[in-house]
């Protein structure tokens, strides 16, 4: 900082920038980069692979999450570090692009930063590690098109789509129940999907959660919840064929605009006004009637009177409904949004095969179902579950997590519906990819081994500086099976060789680490395994951002002070 003068006299002051920024340059910048990615990792490295440990991680307002998933791990984290964001988004775009291999990705990219330092150390530009690093990536994608085998499945056999969801599902919290959710997931997509285009739009399935109940009642609906019940109790629970008026004005005597006066100060007065009010809601509900709905479905409360009035012309109604569910049932039903009752016409009525209320065990709560829809194959999957959920899982998580259940009994129930849709949205992820093209690979680290032998093969083929690259590229596929191993209490070492040796002796790119015990490596046998484009899209994904990492020469920040 130095004060200078201009040439009337006045006093300026003159900031050096770079004295507010530090500044890495050169080999210490990408050192730097390499540790905060590395880092972030690590973290995840121990979450790999059916017995991977979940996370615990906690909200500045105090809300706790306990997970299994990458992308949800480092969504809470809130990293400051630049870098440490990148592996995020990493993790994110997996996640956003395939739905599963979030985890995996991580930890591939992380290995790749782990090869690349001992490079830089043995004096290697970072250039010349990207480009090779590019050219392993091309062979692992491509020897993964040739080792991967064709999925056969149909509309009438699922089964093998339950299998491959199951695969995903074993390595969540949610594992007692794979099963069934796996079925569920399936059914799921498969009601949306055009098999035939070879299409599924994800959206028309909605996932939600209510607490309560176990993990087993989590059920599939070919139609819509809403989280509501009807207005009176002793109105009709079932209701079949039903005509919907879907509507956003209230049931009430419409309000003047302006500021307005009554006087009542007789007694007839008052009756006649109570009359005319009266008069308001029988016409409105004599208006709903005349044009056929047997329900009605508001955005608005209304009073006793009024309620007791639909119930007793039979009319069920249910009231309080959101404006976004009012959409949704408007599209679903093929009805449409009435905003005013002089508007209702015979056409605008939605229509369902069946609208019932359902109740929950001994508690409150209750739910409106509104299924067979006249317009669209929209189904929603609606998860229970509780904190004893979690207590039964413990079994196969370790020892020491046993004491955290008892801190959070309470927040437990919210949390095992929040990882069940996780694990849900990772399943449906995984059917849906397979649908679309149905190319697999095996799992636990069968296809990374295959991979990193081909890569390393190639390198002898590359003369120049490149090969160490494409060496140490193979050597980071070989981290994916190392961690599942090492997660797995086996001895990474022994087993990785043991499986690559395997592999080559049998030419069979099915050999995998057998993380549950179940005494063969054939993943095959196991049915482990994943689609070809999540894992091809993990692979390019995590060269990408290292690439990107080793790029970086100079990193500039705002100094501390
Ligand atoms: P991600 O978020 O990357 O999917 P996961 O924790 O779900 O991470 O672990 C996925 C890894 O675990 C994959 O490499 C998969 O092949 C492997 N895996 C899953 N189930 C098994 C199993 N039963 N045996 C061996 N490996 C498995």
């Amino acid at each position: 900082m130095a004060l200078a003068f201009d040439e009337y006299g006045r006093p300026f002051i003159i900031l050096r920038e770079q004295e507010q920024k530090t500044r890495l340059r050169g080999i210490d910048a990408q050192k730097s980069n390499i540790s905060a990615g590395k880092a972030v990792a690590r973290i995840l490295r121990t979450s790999l692979g059916p017995k991977g440990m979940d996370k615990m991680l906690q909200s500045p307002d105090g809300e706790v999450t306990i997970t299994n998933d990458g992308a949800t791990i480092l969504e809470q984290m809130d990293v400051d570090n630049q870098i440490a964001k990148l592996m995020v988004e990493l993790s994110r775009s997996q996640d956003y692009e395939i739905g599963d291999g979030t985890t995996g990705v991580v930890v591939m990219a992380g290995a790749l930063l782990e090869q690349a330092e001992r490079l830089l150390e043995r004096g290697i530009h970072p250039i010349r590690i990207a480009e090779g690093y590019e050219m392993a990536s091309r062979i692992a994608v491509e020897h993964l098109e040739r080792i991967a085998n064709k999925f056969e499945f149909s509309a009438s056999n699922i089964e093998p789509l339950v299998q491959t969801c199951m695969t995903t599902l074993s390595s969540k919290i949610v594992n007692r129940c794979k099963r069934s959710l796996a079925e569920i997931a399936v059914n799921a997509v498969v009601a949306v999907a055009d098999l035939e285009r070879r299409d599924v739009n994800l959206e028309l399935i909605k996932v939600e959660g209510k607490v309560g109940g176990k993990l087993e009642d989590t059920e599939l609906i070919k139609g819509i919840i809403v989280d509501k019940d009807m207005s009176h109790p002793q109105m009709p629970k079932h209701i079949e064929d039903a005509k919907i008026a879907i509507l956003t004005c209230p049931f009430e005597p419409p309000k003047p605009k302006t500021k307005h006066k009554v006087d009542i100060d007789t007694v007839e007065k008052f009756q006649n006004l109570r009359e005319q009010e009266q008069k308001y809601f029988d016409d409105m509900v004599q208006k709903c009637k005349d044009v056929g709905a047997t329900l009605v479905i508001c955005q608005w409360g209304f009073d006793d009177e009024a309620n007791h009035l639909l119930m007793h012309r039979n009319l069920p109604a249910v009231r309080w409904v959101g404006g976004v569910e009012l959409e949704l049932i408007a599209i679903a039903t093929g009805g449409r949004i009435v905003p005013r009752f002089q508007e209702l016409t015979p056409e605008k009525l939605g229509k369902a095969g069946l609208v019932r209320e359902k109740s929950f065990g001994t508690t409150k709560d209750r739910m409106i179902y509104i299924e067979h829809c006249a317009n669209s194959r929209a189904v929603t999957i609606f998860i229970r579950g509780g904190s004893d959920d979690w207590y039964c899982d413990v079994s196969s998580h370790s020892v020491s997590e046993v004491q955290f259940w008892y801190l959070f009994d309470a927040l437990g129930n919210k949390m095992m519906i929040e990882e069940t849709k996780r694990s849900i949205h990772d399943a449906l992820c995984v059917a849906r990819n397979l649908i679309r093209n149905n190319s697999i690979v095996y799992g636990g680290g069968a296809a990374e081994i295959s991979c990193s032998l081909a890569v390393e093969a190639a390198a002898d083929r590359h003369p120049g500086v490149e090969q160490y690259a494409i060496r140490a590229f193979a050597d980071a596929l070989d981290s994916i099976p190392m961690a599942l191993a090492e997660n797995s209490g086996l001895q990474p070492i022994e087993t990785l060789s043991a499986v690559k040796s395997q592999q080559i002796k049998e030419n069979n790119p099915w050999c995998g680490i057998d993380c549950n015990d179940v005494g063969t490596n054939d993943m095959r046998e196991q049915n482990v395994f994943e689609t070809l484009i999540g894992k091809q899209q993990q692979i390019l994904l995590a060269t990408q951002v290292v690439k990107m990492i080793l790029k970086i020469d100079d990193v500039i920040s705002p100094s501390e002070y």
